[in-house]
């Protein structure tokens, strides 16, 4: 009798484990393009459109490898409209009982395949590079998961820029060197960019009709939605971007989306290029002397450290992460993140190129839109929505760690020593936002002030109880402790008048 081999469409990678176990003579691939997974959170356009244009091409590609599938269309008049659904539909069509699949990257649907009325096999993800077995051997007995002590692991393991048993370059981090504003005179060429092919046309036009209100600009879509394309992509970063990834990784310039940074995450994230195939390309031009090891190591830092680090911890901390919310904080997520009016500059370019591009880089995730709503005491379950939806990259393995725990803070502490926050002062210094916006950075109090400014000493007298031992944010405190009263007085009271007049909805 035949089995189902579910085939996800963030699994499109033909070495993906489910394939591996299945027998290509007898045993029938699942794909379905399904209602469920395109709306349980309303995500771009671009995304959808980017899974659905990758899943057609790599079904065709599985039946040119001799692979039976059926696939089933989202427009398809018998689509049950669940992954479930269309398990047991296809099942009964082929009278199959088990269905071998590769473990999703999200606790909802592994429950749902858990629980499904079917026999599911579900094999371990192999692609990446720490298991679920040695991230818990790692964290096991550690007092804090530190993501630094776990990358020098997979250092080791992997043997990735590594002279021996040390360091290539003598350091293990090269962060230091990494946090140059942008210059004036900034050469990039962005992202290589494809034009849609008459299966990627399709889809849009599908999309376009089912999805077009959500969020985000579906048009021009340019991302590649094949690996030979994906492959082109990792070699255009590597020679145009990867030199000067190190030195610009956490500068931000207005109209400038992409600066040094890869644009690689959506095909590394649905299987179209291996983390390892990407650090192998990097560690290849670091031989060749084509990159200094401050990008080298950057860069490989954020894939067998950061990428794999919090892949760890959303399975290691387990169904209740997305829930976590230690500092209460309650707000609705402001409108602007929607793309309502704002005057504050640094985040109307980020929004803008979120709805543009479905892409917006670490900093602007982090110090930018995140910081904002930590300040402002956002849900932490609204912001984790909000990233899940609209950024192409965005799978709750990956996705959840990153704003839940490093952003939000709302873990407590799991992944960040302390909660990334800041005054304007740090956008200033890593962007060219502040001289064009409408609030005055230098300003602390008063009409026109900064309301990163404001928001900074309120959100740390809120928390100060929780906070102000914490080795890290003691300095912190003290400067704010020794400010004179009328001066604290005043920043307190403008930022409760900037939140209730973001509250109220006023354009702020
Ligand atoms: C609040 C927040 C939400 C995020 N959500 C996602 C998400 O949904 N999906 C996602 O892939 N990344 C997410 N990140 C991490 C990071 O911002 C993106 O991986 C990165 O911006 C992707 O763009 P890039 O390929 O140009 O990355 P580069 O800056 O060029 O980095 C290279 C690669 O390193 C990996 N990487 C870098 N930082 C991280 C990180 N912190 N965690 C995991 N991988 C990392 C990515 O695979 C990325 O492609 C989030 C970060 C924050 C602060
Ligand atoms: S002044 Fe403040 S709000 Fe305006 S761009 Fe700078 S940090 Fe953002």
């Amino acid at each position: 009798m035949s089995r189902l081999v579910l085939i996800l469409g963030d699994q499109l990678s033909e070495d993906i484990a489910a394939l591996a176990k299945a027998d290509k003579s007898q045993d029938v691939v699942v794909m379905a393009e399904v209602r469920d997974e395109g709306t349980y959170v309303r995500h771009h356009p671009k995304k959808i459109a980017l899974v659905l244009a990758a899943m057609r091409k790599f079904a065709e590609r599985l039946r040119d490898a001799g692979w039976t599938v059926d696939y089933t269309t989202l427009d398809d008049p018998d689509n049950a409209g669940s992954i479930v659904g269309e398990l047991l539909r296809r099942a009964e069509e082929r009278g199959a009982s088990e269905v071998i699949a590769t473990e999703p990257g999200e606790w909802r649907l592994i429950d749902k395949l858990r629980y499904a009325p079917l026999k599911v096999q579900i094999c371990d993800d192999d692609r990446f590079i720490a298991s679920h077995a040695m991230f818990e051997g790692w964290a096991e007995g550690r007092k804090a998961l530190r993501m630094e002590y776990f990358y020098r692991e997979m250092r080791r393991k992997t043997g990735l820029l590594m002279d021996g048993d040390d360091p290539a370059g003598g350091q293990w981090n090269f962060d230091h060197d990494n946090r140059k504003p942008a210059p004036d005179d900034i050469q990039t060429t962005g992202p290589l960019t494809f034009d849609p092919d008459q299966t990627t046309r399709a889809v849009l036009d599908l999309v376009a009709a089912e999805f077009g209100d959500h969020f985000g600009d579906l048009e021009p879509f340019g991302f590649a939605t094949d690996r030979a394309g994906a492959r082109q992509a990792l070699a255009h970063f590597v020679e145009h971007a990867l030199p000067c990834f190190g030195d610009y990784q956490d500068a931000m310039l207005d109209g400038e989306p992409y600066l040094y940074h890869a644009v690689l995450s959506p095909y590394m994230n649905i299987g179209l290029l291996s983390p390892r195939e990407v650090c192998q390309a990097v560690q290849d031009a670091y031989d060749a002397g084509d990159v200094p090891i401050n990008a080298a190591e950057g860069f490989i830092r954020q894939i067998i450290g950061w990428r794999e680090y919090v892949r760890g911890i959303y399975f290691l901390e387990g169904r209740d992460y997305t829930d976590r919310n230690v500092l209460a904080h309650s707000r609705d997520l402001p409108g602007l993140y929607w793309g309502a009016e704002t005057k504050m500059r640094c985040l109307r370019q980020a929004v803008a190129q979120t709805r543009t591009h479905a892409y917006a880089h670490h900093i602007q995730r982090l110090m930018v839109t995140g910081n904002f709503a930590l300040l402002a005491g956002v849900d932490p379950a609204q912001v984790h929505d909000w990233y899940l939806a609209v950024y192409a990259d965005a799978f709750e393995w990956v996705e959840a760690p990153n704003t839940v725990g490093m952003s939000q803070f709302a873990d407590g502490g799991v992944i960040a020593s302390k909660p990334y926050v800041s005054s304007g002062a740090y956008i200033n210094r890593m962007s060219d936002h502040c001289k064009q916006c409408s609030y005055k950075v230098t300003k602390k109090t008063g009409e026109g002030a900064c309301p990163f400014n404001l928001l900074y000493w309120d959100f740390l007298t809120r928390h100060r109880e929780r906070f102000e031992n914490n080795p890290r944010m003691g300095n912190m405190y003290r400067t704010w402790d020794r400010m004179d009263e009328d001066r604290r007085k005043a920043v307190l009271s403008d930022a409760k008048r900037f939140l209730k007049r973001l509250d109220a909805g006023e354009v702020v």
